[in-house]
């Protein structure tokens, strides 16, 4: 099928570039991608830059959320076998807990038949530190090098890709590429930033202030601690590693909590670190501490949450001339927008399909 309606998506994140690459598929032939941050580019503001990023989903079974994850995981995981180039990877991931965190009953795992290979591992198989684990083989990426792989993917489809900001989603119907005739939709893929563009300003969307530490020492998989009793509880601080692929570093992390903040915290980074060596002592040379960690990078990602949940929905805008602007909403995907990319632009493409009374 060939859709000639113009499309304008706004946002070159991971979920405006997957939109945009899912709604060429699909034969729209007229998507312009506007976007103040492109592939490329490091400001803290872009916030799908700055992510792990690996594969574990967070949603509940039987949700949405939870069909978005297993799309999530069936498109990235034929990405990691059949496009080396793209950054994305099959690791291993080996999860440590300790019963006052969490209990192994009360892991309500619904994903154990999407990664490969899940199992629990009992006391005899983990540190002293824990008190049970889990270990199975999940994806993990580096999100600057998939980032450029999507952005590539939509121009070989004719995806036009271009710099904007603008301050009203008005504006977004007159970027359709030619620049001249209005688009006849527009996909709002703003991320955080929805809480501050006019026409929507959504005031359920906040920062989730995300630290981490990126090394050049290799981990050979990913890790995760649940706790040793000196995790700071009111920055959600929390232990994991995430080898990178293609020599893009290992992430280690991490904190969670409400902030605008973009500048790292170096005690935090101090224990993120300590903890790393503790979970992972494969990092450094056998007897080493953090010094021989080799620091590529501080950095400080603003995770864009939605309270109750991401927005992927339609809505009629006032054209301001007493007409109407067709919109589809796709954003507030928190820590899971990765994971959840493809499931959250399906359903945004087909919410643009059926706005435009396309037949199904
Ligand atoms: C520390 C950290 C760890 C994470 N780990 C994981 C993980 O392991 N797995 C996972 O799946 N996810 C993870 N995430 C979450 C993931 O990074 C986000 O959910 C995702 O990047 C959000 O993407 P987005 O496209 O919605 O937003 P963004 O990447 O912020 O993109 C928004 C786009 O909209 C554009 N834009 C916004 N407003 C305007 C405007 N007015 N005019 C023009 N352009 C505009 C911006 O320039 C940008 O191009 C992590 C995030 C952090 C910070």
């Amino acid at each position: 099928m060939t859709v000639e309606s113009k499309t304008v998506v706004i946002g070159a994140g991971v979920l405006g570039l997957t939109t945009a690459l899912q709604l060429a598929r699909k034969g729209f032939k007229s998507v312009t991608v506007i976007a103040q941050y492109l592939p490329g580019d490091d400001h803290p503001d872009y916030t799908s830059i700055w992510a792990g990023a690996d594969y574990v989903p967070v949603s509940q079974g039987g949700t949405e959320e939870a069909q978005w994850d297993v799309e999530g995981w069936q498109e990235l995981s034929k990405v990691a076998k059949d496009n080396p180039e793209a950054g994305v990877w099959f690791q291993d991931r080996t999860g440590y807990y300790r019963n006052e965190d969490r209990t192994q009953e009360s892991f309500n795992i619904w994903w154990r038949d999407v990664v490969h290979g899940f199992r629990y591992l009992g006391k005899e198989e983990v540190p002293d530190f824990a008190d049970w684990g889990t270990f199975y083989r999940t994806l993990s990426l580096d999100p600057s090098t998939y980032l450029l792989y999507l952005q590539s993917q939509c121009l070989a489809l004719g995806v036009a890709v271009r710099r904007a900001t603008i301050a009203h989603i008005r504006e977004a119907f007159s970027h359709d590429g030619a620049g001249t005739t209005a688009a006849d939709i527009v996909v709002n893929c703003s991320g955080l930033w929805a809480s501050k563009l006019g026409g929507v300003m959504d005031e359920r969307v906040v920062p989730m202030r995300g630290q981490l530490v990126i090394v050049e020492n290799e981990s050979h998989g990913i890790f995760f601690y649940s706790g040793d009793g000196t995790f700071q509880k009111e920055i959600g601080e929390c232990s994991y590693i995430i080898n990178r692929p293609a020599g893009r570093g290992t992430g280690l992390g991490g904190s969670s909590y409400i902030s605008w903040d973009r500048e790292p915290d170096m005690d935090l980074a101090e224990r993120i670190m300590r903890r790393s060596i503790k979970i992972c002592p494969q990092l450094v040379p056998e007897g080493s501490g953090i010094e021989a960690l080799r620091v590529i990078r501080h950095q400080v990602g603003l995770r864009p949450v939605r309270i109750g949940g991401p927005r992927v929905e339609s809505e009629l805008l006032p054209d301001g001339h007493g007409g109407e602007l067709r919109v589809v909403h796709c954003y507030g995907a928190g820590g899971f927008g990765f994971q959840s990319s493809y499931g959250m632009a399906n359903k945004a493409v087909t919410l643009v399909e059926e706005a435009l009374g396309l037949p199904k």
